[in-house]
């Protein structure tokens, strides 16, 4: 079987568009999807100071290869989150993929920081939920006290197609109005975007090993994995009926987001007394959940 474009083997059959790639045009493929997707929803602009937050998976560490590649200015930040073997070992690779790329990497340990994993904290909220808190806070702290302009994350297709899925099938429609491949930045909130938006985690897998990229594949021991993996196996079943589904899923919501734009309430915000981050309350939840009295600082 030969490639669309040239005399070589087939390395990828893709679905839709439907074609047949090798490895060096897939690769042409999958940078270029990048590079129209930073242009068509505004992400980036050419001078920005991006910061991609890697957890030592596949996605984030193909958003910060192909940004690089593609002549962004970016660094890397990990986030050891203190759980265990499993976090020993997403560093280590978050380690191995920047050092391979050559691009400069910083670590921020919730161990060392704050006196305990993530997964040690007794109290009414899940660890899921505290983990999340967390790594949002110190993404966005980090990247502001630095002078990032932009936080990237490796949110892939298949990402975004399931959590919309999910909690549509919920009416948990307060989240939707917030969701898309760019959170703009206000105050002392940082630029978020997801250069993935459009890649499936399958063209992701292919392009991390036609580049050779080492990824840690183990889920969190704590991971809620399981609901979100049985919307995306609905998801993926469909694709394979008709292919497309997932892409022309996220484009209409993107079209109807307005419908849920509306849910979105204006609260007002404080500057939390401990640290002066934005909440709606007198501490955030960051300082909350760490009982904190005084501000990490993430400076360096
Ligand atoms: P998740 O919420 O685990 O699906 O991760 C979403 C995105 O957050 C990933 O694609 C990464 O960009 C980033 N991320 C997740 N975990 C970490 C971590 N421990 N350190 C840095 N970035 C992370
Ligand atoms: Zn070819
Ligand atoms: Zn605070």
């Amino acid at each position: 079987m030969r490639c669309k474009f040239c005399e070589k083997d087939a390395y990828i059959r893709l679905h839709y568009p439907k074609m047949l790639l090798c490895e060096e045009h897939f690769i042409a493929y999958f940078e270029r999807k990048v590079e129209r997707t930073i242009k068509k929803y505004k992400l980036l602009k050419p001078n920005e100071r991006i910061l991609v937050v890697v957890s030592g998976g596949k996605d984030s560490a193909v958003t910060a290869y192909v940004l690089k590649k593609l002549g962004y200015n970016v660094e890397c930040l990990h986030i050891n989150l203190g759980i265990g073997e499993y976090s020993q070992k997403s560093e280590e690779y978050a380690r191995k993929q920047c050092k391979q790329m050559s691009i400069p990497l910083h670590i921020v340990r919730v161990r060392e920081l704050l006196g305990k994993g993530v997964g040690e904290i007794k109290g009414s909220r899940p660890t899921c939920s505290i983990c999340g808190i967390t790594k949002r806070y110190i993404f966005n702290k980090f990247a502001y006290e630095n002078g990032f302009d932009a936080i990237a994350t490796g949110h892939n297709l298949d990402d975004e197609a399931s959590f919309i899925f999910g909690n549509i099938m919920h009416w948990n429609t307060e989240y939707l109005g917030k969701q898309g491949p760019i959170l703009p930045g206000e105050g002392k909130f940082v630029k978020k975007v997801k250069p993935l938006y459009e890649l499936t985690e399958r063209e992701v897998v292919a392009y991390a090993l036609a580049v050779g990229i080492e990824y840690i594949i183990e889920e969190c021991p704590f991971s809620r994995g399981a609901t979100t993996l049985s919307y995306k196996q609905i998801l993926n079943q469909m694709e394979e009926k008709s292919p497309g589904t997932k892409i022309n899923f996220i484009k209409g919501f993107l079209r109807k987001k307005s419908l849920f734009e509306v849910e979105l309430k204006e609260i007002p915000l404080n500057e939390c007394k401990v640290c002066g981050m934005p909440t709606q309350g007198e501490r955030c939840a960051f300082c909350r959940i760490w009982h904190l009295d005084e501000p990490v600082n993430f400076k360096i």
